[in-house]
């Protein structure tokens, strides 16, 4: 006798329905004729390992408004309004916000998140408030913390010490703006000083990089090289990159095989950078955003980051990652078959290899954290952002959903109404 036995799940990347059995925490083998003490008929329903979030501002969320709206909506007007709210962040000011934003995001499947937390601020607030709030919901919802210096590393006084003072405090990845510094060659050294510290204390890499439309911003080939230099493959994500979509051909072509060469993973960010590129375009307007299917037909690994929830550059999200996958279906013209099934692989297995997460996916004898959709397929998930009607964490129920129920009143006869096809 097991604990549970979730029948007839169809498991992401299958057409076939299987039996899950859960004992103990762990995922194990299930037939026919098992018996356990709970049993739960998912009658087809989309199973998936928790979802991962890759690339959120937590310490940012929830400020929407604050002190001041973003009246233009542009990116350069949300760092002036956040450098204005930075000034009255308090301890616990921010484990409130994110706290609220992590059940949220939890309702939603997510159990692993790595968030930049701006290091721009000489008393490091919002770090020491998420330094303390990762222990607390650490095996429920798992963070990695960024070490981002918002400002710059070289442009912001006492950068580069308030970015070792954040390692010291027990960040777990280094970050960067190489974009945001002064010049180009402040760019390349603030890239240089990041991939230094991280290696010098065995740590990973997460740098904003080219969140521009300035096809002249060219920082990800430098994140690359000094990968390759120092091999540190497989530890360094380049998010945003939204020039690449602005560079001529040839040196994209270049770039990608390097990038592909040095093993980076790459965030891909639709829902800010949607509404923040492009925006000194007249018309047509640019999407701006990195080179998606280049980047994957040269095998490299491209995650989906939400980034924003209700923040001075992006007023909407609940911190659902399946939101950010369907606007990407859009702006990323990613409608094909193969890739609505894609989709679901960058916001699970493509931001846990980017984590580095250890013994993650659906397998006997591996961790019963999963997650289930009110929907039979990749492409109804998508389709619906279908409510995840259950999430297991170590096998325990850490999140239930009771979809909405609507009906119809057709022709005189009222009828229920799934939204499904039959
Ligand atoms: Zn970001």
């Amino acid at each position: 006798m097991i604990d549970l036995i979730l029948r007839n799940a169809r498991l992401a990347g299958r057409d076939d329905l299987t039996d899950l059995g859960v004992d103990d925490g762990v995922i194990v083998s299930a037939g026919p004729d098992s018996a356990a003490s709970e049993v739960i008929d998912l009658d087809g329903r989309l199973v998936t390992p928790p979802l991962v979030e890759p690339h959120i501002h937590l310490d940012a969320v929830l400020t929407v408004g604050q002190p001041r709206p973003n009246v233009s909506g542009s990116l350069f007007e949300g760092i002036a309004v956040w450098a204005e709210r930075v000034a009255d962040l308090t301890y616990e000011d921010v484990q409130a916000r994110v706290a609220q934003v992590l059940r949220w995001q939890l309702a939603c499947g997510v159990q692993h998140v790595r968030s930049h937390v701006d290091v721009c601020d000489p008393q490091l607030r919002a770090l020491r408030a998420l330094v303390d709030l990762r222990a607390e919901v650490r095996g429920l919802v798992d963070l990695q913390l960024v070490a981002f210096p918002q400002q710059g590393i070289l442009g912001f006084e006492g950068g580069r010490e308030l970015m070792r003072e954040a390692v010291r405090l027990g960040a777990d990845v280094v970050g960067g703006i190489p974009h945001y510094e002064l010049t180009r060659e402040d760019g390349v050294e603030s890239v240089k000083f990041a991939m230094a510290l991280a290696d010098e204390h065995g740590l990973r890499v997460d740098i904003h990089c080219d969140e521009t439309d300035d096809d002249h911003s060219r920082f990800v080939e430098v994140m690359a090289a000094e990968t390759i230099r120092r091999g540190m493959s497989g530890r360094v994500t380049a998010s945003h990159t939204t020039a690449m979509h602005s560079y001529n051909s040839a040196y994209a072509y270049r770039l990608i095989r390097n990038i592909a060469r040095a093993g980076l993973h790459m965030v891909t960010n639709p829902l800010d950078n949607s509404v923040l590129q492009g925006r000194f375009d007249t018309g047509p307007i640019r999407r701006g955003h990195t080179r998606i299917k280049q980047l994957r037909e040269a095998g490299v690994n491209v995650c989906i980051g939400h980034d924003s929830v209700m923040d001075p550059w992006y007023p909407l999200g609940y911190g659902d990652p399946l939101q950010a996958a369907f606007v990407l279906v859009h702006y990323g013209q990613m409608s094909g078959d193969a890739e609505l099934r894609r989709l679901i692989d960058m916001i699970t297995v493509g931001p846990a290899a980017a984590l580095g997460l250890d013994g993650y996916g659906l397998r006997d004898g591996g961790p019963a954290d999963l997650v289930v959709f009110d929907a039979p397929s990749e492409a109804d998930a998508l389709r619906l952002i279908a409510p995840r009607t259950l999430v297991l964490r170590g096998g325990k129920v850490v999140a239930r959903a009771t979809p909405a129920q609507h009906t119809v009143t057709w022709l005189g006869t009222q009828e229920p109404v799934t939204f499904l096809r039959r």
